[in-house]
């Protein structure tokens, strides 16, 4: 194990911060010789490259059947553009509203109960669309149990509703029927259901089992009985969780409110949400302070299927985290410590990745140049041997440039400078490599193969390298005005024009 205490890949974008740990000696060799960089190695004998012990958060065992209790249907509307998805859940959650003492605004905490007076209750996720669903089982959290299908009768089947139908059948998601818009005048439900069913959605009006309820988002016609139909399809599917043992959810949102802070809607799954609760999810982790539900009520407990906004975050969690329970404050952070740890090894498995395409990149490049001017047979290349200058063959006269400079911005006004040289001038000016960075050894094997000057703009030339320049008879030659280098350049050029004999 090696401990690189800063390194930067001048031929490539990378850069390696302190303490970047980088295992293959061999990669180590590798970067120092392509980038010519120079970093402290510290070599760590003591340190054994060992399988590290598995710190993350778990989820408990399959709870024991006895512990199941009914809960209530987690519900995802979906449904083609403009046919009234946002208007069905406006109403849906006004009626929550009604019946709480806490009557009036409903915040938007990413989903709400509506409870019947049976004291039935739904949930309703509330992004309406393919995006919260996609997002919701991206990540392998199964948050949603029924979809609604929301087709507007005046309308029918459309592109989305298609694609609606195609996801819930994807995720093995039960889908509901909600003909929508049936205050219009003229609308016909039979026909949209008839479109449904070419869709392999055939209603049970058409003999098959899909439930389908016609309803007015608008006019808040039916709504109970949708929701009726919604605990029933759940009966049939007896949805159970265990309300004990530890605490496993879902982040349906995340955001930092203006005056509340960091908070987030967990939907939980199973076991109960309490104040005081330590929760993981994603790089994000919670000592319980508030649980508040989408009317505004500040509640002790949040048992399955209930979704509540946490406040008490000490790190922000993502939608669509996978929440989970752990004993203390401690194990919180050793578990943040590992996942942290995780993300930085796929991070720098990742980078090497780019570091290798560049460096073979910028491999192939040096070898097409090298072969081109072979091709060319202007040049003859010793490949080996003492160090012996090129034999130039070309008779006419060519001043060969390697520019090295401080940023992307001065490099290319440089070469921009460089473009404007006529190539019929007398003497020929070439530009055999370029870059950003101090001067690295093979920018002087470079200089040294095509016989060129290196110009260095606003870097630093290592004090040995620019010994192996000088013995190697490749001047550098160093500026921090363009005007200057320029000029310079210039000068090379005039000092090279033949004499006329
Ligand atoms: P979404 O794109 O599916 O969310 O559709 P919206 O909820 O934004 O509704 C689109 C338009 O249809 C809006 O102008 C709504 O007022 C209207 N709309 C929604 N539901 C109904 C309904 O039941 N009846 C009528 N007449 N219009 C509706």
């Amino acid at each position: 194990v090696f401990n690189a205490l800063e390194f930067a890949d001048k031929n490539s974008d990378v850069n390696y911060k302190k303490d970047t740990i980088i295992h293959n000696p061999q990669i180590i060799r590798d970067i120092v010789k392509i980038s010519g960089c120079r970093f402290k190695i510290v070599a760590r004998p003591d340190v054994e490259e060992k399988q590290e012990e598995n710190k993350d958060a778990v989820p408990s065992p399959p709870a024991p059947p006895e512990s199941l209790r009914p809960r209530p249907p987690v519900v995802c509307v979906m449904g083609h553009v403009d046919h009234g998805k946002t208007t069905l859940l406006d109403a849906l959650r006004d009626t929550a509203v009604v019946d709480t003492e806490f009557g009036g605004i409903t915040q938007h905490i990413g989903a709400f109960e509506v409870k019947l007076p049976t004291g039935e209750k739904v949930t309703f996720l509330d992004t309406p669309g393919h995006a919260a669903f996609t997002a919701m089982r991206s990540r392998g959290a199964r948050a949603t149990d029924i979809v609604v299908l929301v087709v507007a009768a005046d309308d029918g089947v459309m592109e989305q509703t298609v694609e609606s139908i195609r996801m819930a059948r994807e995720a093995d998601v039960p889908i509901l029927v909600a003909i929508n818009k049936i205050d219009k005048p003229g609308v016909n439900i039979e026909k949209t259901m008839r479109s449904l069913a070419k869709h392999g959605i055939v209603c049970e009006a058409l003999g098959g089992d899909i439930q389908a309820i016609a309803v007015s988002a608008l006019k808040k016609l039916h709504l109970e009985t949708l929701v009726e139909a919604l605990t029933l399809q759940a009966q049939l599917m007896d949805l159970k969780a265990d309300p004990g043992g530890y605490v496993e959810g879902v982040v349906i949102e995340a955001l930092v409110d203006p005056k509340t802070g960091k908070q987030a809607t967990v939907l939980v799954q199973r076991g109960t949400l309490r104040k005081g609760c330590i929760i993981v999810a994603g790089t994000g982790w919670a000592k319980v302070r508030v649980l508040n539900t989408a009317e505004g009520a500040s509640v002790q407990e949040a048992p399955p299927s209930t979704p509540v906004s946490v406040l008490g975050w000490r790190e922000m969690p993502s939608a669509g985290d996978h929440v989970l329970e752990v004993d203390s404050e401690k194990r919180a952070n050793e578990v943040m410590r590992w996942r942290h740890n995780q993300r930085m090894k796929e991070k720098q498995a990742a980078d090497w990745e780019v570091i290798a395409s560049k460096e073979s990149e910028h491999r192939a490049h040096y070898r097409q140049q090298l072969a081109h001017k072979r091709a060319l047979g202007r040049y003859r290349i010793k490949p080996s041997g003492p160090r012996q200058k090129m034999i130039q063959q070309d008779t006419h006269p060519t001043l060969s440039v390697l520019v090295k400079g401080d940023v992307d911005g001065s490099v290319e006004a440089i070469l921009d400078i460089l473009e404007t040289y006529d190539e019929h001038e007398r003497v020929k000016l070439e530009l055999v490599h370029f870059g950003v960075g101090q001067v690295t050894p093979s920018d002087i094997e470079i200089a040294q193969a095509f016989n060129a000057v290196i110009y260095a703009f606003n870097v630093e030339v290592p004090p040995a390298l620019a010994v192996d320049a000088r013995k190697a008879d490749i001047p550098i030659k160093r500026h921090n005005v363009i005007y200057k280098l320029v000029d310079d350049i210039k000068q090379e050029l005039s000092a090279r024009i033949p004499s006329r004999q």
